[in-house]
């Protein structure tokens, strides 16, 4: 008499994580066709129209770059194109500070990380 074995656990959490990404896609696709329906086919930055023939270069950004935030008034919703899009999120990554103003003068150092490496260095030998 053979062994039953109990499916691998792993078989268990591949469902669950395709699971979750086919709601994720639905929800994604759900939100993007709701912008599209709401706003005029442009982008938000650069003013640049878009048609049918070129509207997978339209993005749905989300205001406050938190994609479950997705009020049905779109107020959390703004087209981008693909590089404006891109922009958006380099900005906000590279800048933290960006939406309190810009300073030119680059932050004091605190600390110089070249010594600390110089020791680790040191230590390990
Ligand atoms: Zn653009
Ligand atoms: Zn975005």
């Amino acid at each position: 008499m053979p062994i039953r074995k109990d499916p691998p656990d792993t078989e268990r959490l591949d469902r669950v994580v395709a699971d979750a990404r086919r709601a994720r896609e639905e929800r994604d696709k759900g939100y993007r066709e709701r912008a599209l329906k709401l706003y005029p086919w442009i982008c938000g930055r650069c003013a640049r129209e878009f048609d049918r023939s070129n509207l997978y270069e339209l993005t749905v950004h989300h205001k406050d770059h938190n994609h479950d935030n997705n009020p049905p008034d779109g107020s959390n919703w703004e087209l981008l194109c693909l590089y404006c899009h891109d922009n958006e999120h380099q900005r906000s990554l590279d800048q933290p500070g960006a939406l309190a103003g810009r300073s030119d003068s680059a932050p004091p150092a605190t600390h110089t990380p070249f010594a600390e490496l110089a020791s680790l260095l040191k230590r390990d030998r």
